[in-house]
Order: structure tokens, then C-alpha cells, then sequence
């Protein structure tokens, strides 16, 4: 459930109608919603209330922004970071050090004693490599890193394969059979305090199937170290879990989650984190864009946006599926193509799409952009990076302001040798 609604014809973010954003903050824009963010971040707790505390760390490359990320930690939400610039967002929103989990296969020696200086909760270690690389850094500051060996189980999320992360081809994680010897050796090094194990098998999950696959085989090795004398206390689960793209679609909801997780794990005896980042964020945020012109085409007509794969990559790198509406829909439909202004192909949102009936200056949007959206911008074709405004109730306020074109430009330099 989101927060976006049509109050007398015209679509609102909470009490906010979309149109006075447009015009305060101009577009495209993208729109989140605090009450939606709150809800979800809610009833995914609310599905792990079977658990003994879990740990949960929202995913920060789902939705960097700090607002975004001071919203989810007035919830109790902590962290699950990929890079040293997600780290510092994460401890600027108000996360807790302690409650900060760094994943990530490529972590430079950089990070590492970033997240070391910064005292986190837990390093995900991807590779044997990288534990030995940690474990140097660790004692020549002093410190002791907690860790969980990330595993890759071999299982096939059955989602998209740029996001599928669990295959054992994929880059993620030790492979099973390696795991043990892996995480023995590692508990044995000075700085190191092995403590768990970690798994992430993929995004836009739309069955529970495969996790639970994942998570038997993630009790398996648990069991197995301990029959070696290791110890493990933690076991985190990744995130992963899928969200309506299209009005009517059905996914597993976070309670059916929980309830799973619950069963397969009765008998761990850990502490259970977890790092939920679509399921959040998605739903939570629009892309608000405006009709530039529509185009006569071959078959159907061009509806050409002001937003472009440069703003809202997913479909271009996914062939992801947005809903798109009007916000003042005349309740005329149409069939038509939606694409950006950008000259290349692949900016294109949608092809033969049955939609709203739509004229130039119209207002539009593209649903579930809360996720993996603003986060995966780029300044393509010299456009600038797209303002983000976050909704409370009847106000709201612009949390990232719009780069402009010449500010990109403003970093470039002209060598002394072409003045
Ligand atoms: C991307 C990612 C997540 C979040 O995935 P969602 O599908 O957005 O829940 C969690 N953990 C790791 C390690 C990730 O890379």
C-alpha cells in the first residue's frame, strides 16, 4: 500500500497535490512519500515479529537519499552499505556505527579502514582474500572486525540476471563447499572476530522459494561449522524480496516472508539480520515528469517526457516495467510509446503502452521510482541530476535540489596546453 492517491482527479502524494510540486521544484522530479516509507519499513518489522530481535539494515544503494535515510532511522532501521560514500551518508543520516553492515566484493583498502576507524557493526567479507586483506588492517590499528563470510549458495533466484546475485557464476560470496575451510581460517587471525554468515541471492524476488532453498543450505554450513569447533552467532539474509511494478501484481508478502524465515530458522540459535532495501523504498516514490510534446508515430503515437534513462535507468538496463499516469487523468486511454528526449533507443519507458490519453504540458508518472531510481542517475547527454522532494502529510520539501548541466561542467578543467 502507497500513499499515492487521486483526491478530486488529481494525483496526490500524501495531502499534497503532484502538480504543485511541479510547479514549486519543476521537473521531472521524483517524489517520496514519509508515510509510505514508515508503513513499509512498519509491516516488514512487523512480518520479522516471530524473530528474537532481528537486525534490520536498510539497503542504502536502494535509496541513498539522507532524508530518505533519517526517515528509516527514526525507525530503528541501521544500515547495509556497499561503498565508503554510502558509510558516510549512512552516519550523517543518523545511523548508528553499530547498526552499519559493509558489504560489497570490491571494498578498497580505503574502505576498509574506513569502516574499521568508524567502528561498524559488521563487514560482510565476500572473499578469503578479503578477510586476510582485513585482518592486516584490523591489527595494525588495533581493532577487531566483526564479520560474516558472505556464501554464495548456488541458487537461482528466478529474477532478472543483471540483479541475480546467488548463482555460483555470479561475483558474489565463497562458494559452499569452500565455506567452511574458508571461515576457519579466518577465525583463526588475529583481528578478525568471525561471527556469521551472510547471504544475498538477488532483487525482485517474486518467490519465497528460492530463499528458502538459499537459507536450508546457509542452516546446513552453520551446522557444520559448529560440528568443527567454529562459532557462529549471526546469520544475515540479505534482502531481496520483490514489489508490485504493475497495479494488480502479487508478490510474497513481507508477512508470508517472515513466517518463512521463522521456520526454517527455529533451530539457529542466532542472531537474525536482514537488508531490505526494494521492499522499503519502491512504492514510496514516484517520478513526476512532464509531457513535452506527443509525436505522430508509425503506429501509435510518442508521448515524449521530460524524464529520461539518464533519471530513471530500470528500464533501459532492465526492461523494467513503471506504471505511468496522468496526474489529472480525463479517463480517456490511449495506446502509445512513452519516451525520453535522449538520442538513443533505449530511452524508451514503454512501447505499445495502454495508458492515459495525454497532451503536451500534461503531468505524469512513472509509480514505483523509490527504489533504485534517483540513486542510479547519470548526467547522460549533459542533462542535470533530477531533484528529489520528500512529502509529509500536507507539506513538503525539496531534499535534494537539481544539479544543473553548467554545475557538471563547472568540475571539468581545461588543460593549461588547450587554453
Ligand atoms: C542490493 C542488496 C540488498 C538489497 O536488495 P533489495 O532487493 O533491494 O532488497 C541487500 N543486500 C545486499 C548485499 C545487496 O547488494
Amino acid at each position: 500500500m502507497d500513499h499515492f492517491t487521486l483526491l478530486d482527479g488529481v494525483l496526490h502524494a500524501e495531502d499534497v497535490p503532484l502538480p504543485a510540486i511541479a510547479e514549486a521544484v519543476g521537473t521531472p522530479v521524483y517524489v517520496y512519500s514519509r508515510a509510505t516509507i514508515e508503513r513499509h519499513a512498519a509491516v516488514f518489522r512487523e512480518a520479522l515479529a516471530p524473530l528474537d530481535n532481528p537486525h534490520i539494515a536498510f539497503a542504502v544503494k536502494a535509496n541513498p537519499n539522507l532524508a530518505v535515510l533519517r526517515v528509516l532511522a527514526r525507525q530503528g532501521y541501521g544500515a547495509d552499505v556497499v561503498s565508503g560514500g554510502e558509510l558516510i551518508r549512512a552516519l550523517a543520516a543518523g545511523m548508528k556505527p553499530e547498526d552499519i553492515v559493509f558489504s560489497g566484493v570490491g571494498k578498497t583498502h580505503a574502505e576498509l579502514e574506513q569502516g574499521l576507524r568508524e567502528n561498524i557493526g559488521q563487514f560482510n567479507i565476500e572473499s578469503e582474500e578479503e578477510g586476510y586483506e582485513l585482518a592486516l588492517i584490523a591489527r595494525r590499528m588495533g581493532k577487531t572486525a566483526r564479520c560474516a563470510l558472505r556464501v554464495n549458495p548456488d541458487v537461482d533466484a528466478r529474477t532478472h540476471e543483471k540483479i541475480s546475485t546467488g548463482k555460483s557464476e555470479n561475483k558474489f560470496g565463497v562458494p559452499l563447499d569452500r565455506a567452511a575451510a574458508i571461515y576457519t581460517a579466518l577465525a583463526g587471525e588475529d583481528g578478525l572476530d568471525m561471527r556469521g554468515i551472510a547471504v544475498h541471492i538477488g532483487s525482485q524476488l517474486a518467490s519465497l522459494e528460492p530463499l528458502e532453498t538459499a537459507f536450508g543450505k546457509v542452516g546446513a554450513l552453520i551446522a557444520e561449522l559448529r560440528a568443527a569447533g567454529c562459532t557462529v552467532t549471526h546469520a544475515d539474509l540479505g534482502g531481496g524480496l520483490g514489489v508490485p511494478y504493475r497495479a494488480g501484481e502479487v508478490l510474497p508478502a513481507p508477512a508470508e516472508y517472515g513466517a518463512m524465515v521463522a521456520r526454517v530458522t527455529r533451530d539457529w540459535d542466532v542472531r537474525l539480520m536482514f537488508e531490505p532495501g526494494r521492499v522499503i523504498a519502491g512504492n514510496a516514490g514516484v517520478l513526476l515528469t512532464r509531457v513535452v510534446r506527443v509525436k505522430r508515430g508509425l503506429t501509435h503515437p510518442f508521448v515524449v517526457v521530460d524524464a529520461a534513462m539518464n533519471d530513471l535507468a530500470r528500464p533501459a538496463l532492465y526492461g523494467a516495467w513503471h506504471d505511468f499516469e496522468a496526474v489529472e487523468p480525463t479517463g480517456q486511454r490511449t495506446t502509445a510509446h512513452i519516451v525520453g528526449p535522449i538520442c538513443e533507443t533505449g530511452d524508451t519507458f514503454a512501447m505499445n503502452r495502454e495508458c492515459d490519453a495525454l497532451t503536451t504540458g500534461d503531468l505524469a508518472v512513472f509509480r514505483t521510482a523509490g527504489a533504485y531510481g534517483a540513486t542510479m542517475a547519470s548526467s547522460y547527454n549533459s542533462r542535470g541530476f533530477v531533484a528529489e522532494v520528500l512529502v509529509d502529510g500536507d507539506r513538503f520539501a525539496t531534499v535534494a535540489d537539481r544539479i544543473a548541466p553548467s554545475a557538471i561542467m563547472d568540475a571539468e578543467r581545461m588543460p593549461e596546453w588547450l587554453a
